[in-house]
């Protein structure tokens, strides 16, 4: 009997017993009620209590090393050790770095709001001065990146993700036929959703980007998962900083980080990393929004991390929870799909997410089937701008917050799923 499901060269008598038994098997799913989901794309209670020692690690002592006193007003771009941590992260220095709040969320939005109405490089320099604001969006990314974009009213342009980053040579011709395209998101390091690590060479030919592109063009450099390694010898991001600097374009790049899933979720710093100019034109409109950050968190944080190599330890405990659930993951999708064309992912090596991609037009029907069998996957297109997925293949699965044997069950459902759904096309 073949069972490698080689749709292709499979006689209809052939698929149709494939059909019979894996509509057996779905209907043996459906008979047992599952309750498993998998789209939850944040930490488990297991990482979070990783960082419960935080709770009164100032036992009384609010000053910090420089003598401010953090439970008072002030201080717009965050106490320095704490802009020490962001610079850490990012391999920015630290007079390039504000650390802000707990969300990088907001400082994007707020970055780009300040970009659209005001300017980043001063007088004239408002996006909205130029009529129609386009930005690129490499597919498949995050949605609340698109969904900032659309409450701004800037409009959104997709380009493919490969292997290596953004596809280049369609970014540039993009760029340099449309002067209205005024920025780009980017998602560098484990990818959401698709885990990839930008490229050595897509690094420097984004840095080049600000050559190319209109006036006042600006990547959101999203480096949301910076440290969030699974492997022990991850593969290096380049230093986009460097590269921005080496080309010209300093200005031309934003960077954004935090320590939401490092820390606790709701309730840690997020950082923004740019040129002198981009900083100073965003701190006077920040000046508006608020007379400084949760200072009294900050150093929370600096004194948690306060020892050398605090940071890539404590990371390395977050692998140790998320790993084997990534492996179960993966080990289902190679076991049911790499010796057929059913679907395909990149193994990530850090991050939040695996990516997979049905047959095209199956990505809605398999996210249907696994939640009426009681597995909850994310929206089929949740992942494109405006929620439509051309080629309704791509499905995000998150495997941080159910344990791993949830994971194990959960995925089972969802091979079957992309089976049955891939026969069920195949005989249409
Ligand atoms: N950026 C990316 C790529 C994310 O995946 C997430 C959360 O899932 C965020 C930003 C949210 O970051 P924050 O909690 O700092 O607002």
């Amino acid at each position: 009997e073949d069972t490698t499901l080689n749709l292709s060269n499979a006689s209809v008598e052939q698929l149709q017993e494939w059909k019979q038994q894996l509509s057996a098997e779905y209907d043996n799913v459906l008979a047992r009620k599952l309750n498993l989901d998998l789209t939850r794309g944040k930490p488990s209670a297991e990482q979070l209590s990783l960082s419960d020692a935080m709770d009164g690690i100032l036992a009384g002592d609010y000053i910090t090393a420089s003598g401010i006193d953090v439970r008072n007003y002030g201080g717009l771009e965050g106490i320095p050790e704490a802009r020490a941590i962001g610079s850490d992260i990012l391999g920015v220095p630290v007079e390039n770095v504000l650390a802000g709040g707990n969300s990088s969320l907001t400082l994007m939005y707020q970055t780009m709001a300040i970009a659209h109405q005001f300017g980043l490089a001063g007088e004239g320099s408002a996006w909205s001065q130029e009529g129609t604001v386009k930005f690129l969006c490499p597919v498949p990314g995050y949605d609340r990146h698109y969904s900032v974009c659309e409450h701004l009213g800037i409009e959104m342009l997709t380009v493919a993700m490969t292997s290596t980053g953004p596809d280049m040579d369609q970014v540039e011709k993009m760029i340099a036929a449309d002067p209205s395209i005024k920025g780009m998101w980017c998602v560098p390091k484990y990818s959401n959703p698709t885990g990839v690590v930008y490229s050595d060479e897509t690094v420097e030919r984004i840095a080049n980007l600000g050559n190319i592109a209109g006036k006042n063009f600006r990547v959101f450099w999203d480096n949301a998962y910076a440290i969030h390694d699974l492997s022990d010898n991850p593969v290096a991001l380049a230093n986009i900083f460097e590269a921005c600097k080496a080309a010209g374009t300093e200005d031309s790049v934003i960077q954004f980080a935090s320590t939401s899933k490092v820390t606790h979720a709701g309730s840690g710093v997020a950082f923004i990393a740019a040129s002198d100019t981009n900083l100073k034109f965003f701190k006077l409109a920040l000046g508006f929004m608020t007379i400084g950050p949760d200072k009294v968190n900050q150093l929370r944080h600096a004194k948690f991390f306060a020892a050398d190599g605090a940071l890539s330890a404590h990371m390395a405990k977050h692998a140790a929870i998320i790993k084997p659930r990534f492996a179960s993951v993966l080990k289902h999708l190679e076991a049911a799909f790499s010796d057929n064309d059913l679907g395909e992912w990149e193994s990530a090596d850090g991050g939040y997410f695996i990516s997979f991609d049905t047959r095209p037009g199956l990505a809605q029907k398999v996210v249907k089937l696994a939640g009426d069998a009681g597995v909850k996957l994310t929206p089929a297109g949740a992942t494109f701008p405006y929620g439509k997925d051309p080629q309704d293949s791509n499905i995000r699965i998150a495997p941080t917050v159910p344990t791993v044997d949830q994971v194990e069950e959960a995925m089972q459902v969802f091979v079957l799923c992309v089976k049955l759904a891939s026969v069920e096309q195949a005989l249409a």
